[in-house]
């Protein structure tokens, strides 16, 4: 066996923890040798505290246990994202981790429900992470199939930093190598323009065969060095800046879901961990000043600030190629898009799947490699934009300029082609790759006043009587699920106490 292919990961933020944690507990250290750098003067970005489910998958992909890790980063379960204020001021609804219905003829669900919505109630009924979000409970999904109380997943809040330092911890036992330093020189080799090796202020060179770029929105290697650009798509996503503050819990509730509440210039996130609420509002900067972000955050928090408020600048984007040369950008170097809808430690976690699907093993690399990846990577970004643009497009307000201009804005085909099937017969193209189902969708349709003109023609053909019988029969289902599970608090109690951070 030849020497090892070297990959040195920059950056110790959660981007960079999380791929040496995949390599740490997947790679043959024989074959691979990682090392990950990071500088503790400058630090990690240190927010970023809502997920998705598929993060489960990625610890346990690890083998990480769960209830170590949630009592590690303070975290709390969550069964999807309330959405205050969006298609206008006054309303709300779930997009939840979880199907609506279950199966009950040839059509989807969605489509008997269309066609019986006049006496069915709202959709959120048919949906028990729904109904068991709004009355605060929590319980695990069944693993049996054909139990009510199956047709859900769930994700987490926790504390980013918490959960930098766990991975962190994590594979260091299992044989990571991380070197402190700041790296203040990047050198390419002459010919190729490949990175060969980074420079620390201590003056040590660390060579490479593959660099993975994480050290933040700055992109040392993948923006500095190589200039690879961005695609810019802040003219459909035109917040640029947020503040964040996290404030002390209050005696209510802990509830099991992330709440993003429409705003006078963007919208503000709450996000309920064990031991504080995490807090933040993002917005476009043409419009509301730092200071008035940052006083109208603190005059809307439910419990004692913690901290002054920190701002964050950024712009929606993705990287023009996420694997340029050798060099991987993942994390904020790979791209930004806001935390509207949780997805960046999920786009990590896919950058770190593809990267060991695609893993070169010399230093040689096959062409093919980049540009599958970048194939794969730019199917997850362009999905989640289009995602969260619909949340801006579909709005009826017009009391601020923000909304004004986002409801009239031009869209993405891709976009406006998933927008007008909807309109048509409640349909949505189901695509194979990438996050957001249709019960997303539809979610988030429903939720913001977007309405089909009809439904699905074979959700036409069950009697009214067996329909109306079987939507009461599911709705009933639901609620009593949802009345089954214990309160969120005392399930995370149970099973995740974390106490006082030290
Ligand atoms: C306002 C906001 C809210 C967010 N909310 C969410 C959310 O709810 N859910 C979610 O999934 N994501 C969220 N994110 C995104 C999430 O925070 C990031 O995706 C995640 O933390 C990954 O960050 P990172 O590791 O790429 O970068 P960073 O945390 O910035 O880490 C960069 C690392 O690079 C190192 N570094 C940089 N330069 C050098 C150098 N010269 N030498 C050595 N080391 C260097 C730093 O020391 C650091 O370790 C949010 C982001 C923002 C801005």
């Amino acid at each position: 066996m030849g020497a090892p292919f070297r990959i040195v990961i920059v950056g110790g933020g959660t981007a960079g923890w999380m791929c040496a944690a995949a390599c740490a507990s997947k790679l043959d250290p024989k074959r691979y040798d990682v090392r990950l750098i990071e500088s503790e003067e400058i630090g990690t970005v240190g927010v970023g505290e809502a997920t998705l489910p598929q993060m489960k998958d990625f610890n346990d992909f690890l083998g990480v246990d769960e209830a170590e890790f949630m009592v590690a980063t303070q975290a709390t379960f969550k069964l999807g994202i309330e959405f205050v204020d969006w298609g206008r001021i006054g309303s709300r609804y779930i997009h939840p981790f979880g199907q609506y219905g279950r199966t009950i003829g040839e059509a989807e669900f969605f489509h008997y429900w269309l066609r019986a919505r006049a006496t069915a109630g709202p959709l959120s009924d048919y949906c028990l992470p729904i109904v068991a979000a709004e009355a605060n409970r929590f319980d695990f999904p069944a693993k049996d199939s054909a139990d009510p109380k199956s047709a859900f997943s769930y994700a987490y809040h926790l504390d980013a930093s918490l959960y930098a330092r766990y991975l962190r911890r994590w594979s260091e036992a299992r044989g990571m190598t991380r070197v402190e330093g700041k790296i203040v020189n990047v050198s390419q080799h002459p010919e190729s323009g490949d990175i060969a090796s980074v420079t620390l202020a201590s003056g040590e060179e660390v060579h490479g065969d593959l660099f993975v770029d994480c050290s933040g929105f700055r992109g040392l290697l993948i923006e500095q060095t190589l200039e690879t650009g961005i695609e810019d798509w802040s003219h459909w996503l035109p917040c640029d800046r947020a503040m964040a503050v996290p404030c002390a819990r209050t005696d209510g509730p802990l509830t099991p879901y992330t709440r993003s509440t429409a705003r006078e210039a963007g919208w503000q996130w709450r996000i309920p961990l064990q031991h504080r609420t995490g807090n933040g509002y993002v917005y476009a900067s043409h419009l509301l000043s730092d200071d008035e972000a940052a006083s109208l955050l603190l005059s809307r928090l439910d419990g004692e600030a913690q901290a002054d408020p920190r701002g964050l600048r950024f712009k929606a984007c993705k990287r023009r190629k996420a694997w340029n040369r050798n060099v991987i950008a993942m994390g904020l170097a790979g791209g930004f898009l806001e935390p509207l809808e949780s997805t960046s430690i999920y786009l990590v976690q896919m950058s770190v799947a593809f990267l060991l699907t695609l893993l070169p093993d010399s230093a040689e690399i096959d062409p093919a490699l980049p540009r599958e990846y970048n194939r794969v990577m730019d199917v997850e970004y362009d999905r989640i934009r289009d995602f969260l643009i619909l949340h801006y497009r579909a709005t009826e307000r017009d009391d601020a300029e923000i909304w004004r201009y986002c409801r009239a804005m031009a869209i993405p085909d891709s976009l406006a082609d998933k927008i007008e099937r909807f309109r048509h017969r409640g349909h949505i193209r189901e695509y194979r790759d990438g996050l957001f189902g249709p019960p997303s969708w539809q979610a988030v349709f429903v939720g913001q006043g977007v309405e089909p003109v009809a439904h699905d023609a074979m959700a036409g053909l069950m009697p009214d009587d067996i329909l109306d019988r079987r939507m009461r029969e599911l709705r009933a289902q639901v609620a009593a699920a949802a009345a089954s599970m214990p309160p969120h608090a005392e399930a995370v109690r149970k099973y995740c106490p974390a106490g006082a951070v030290a």
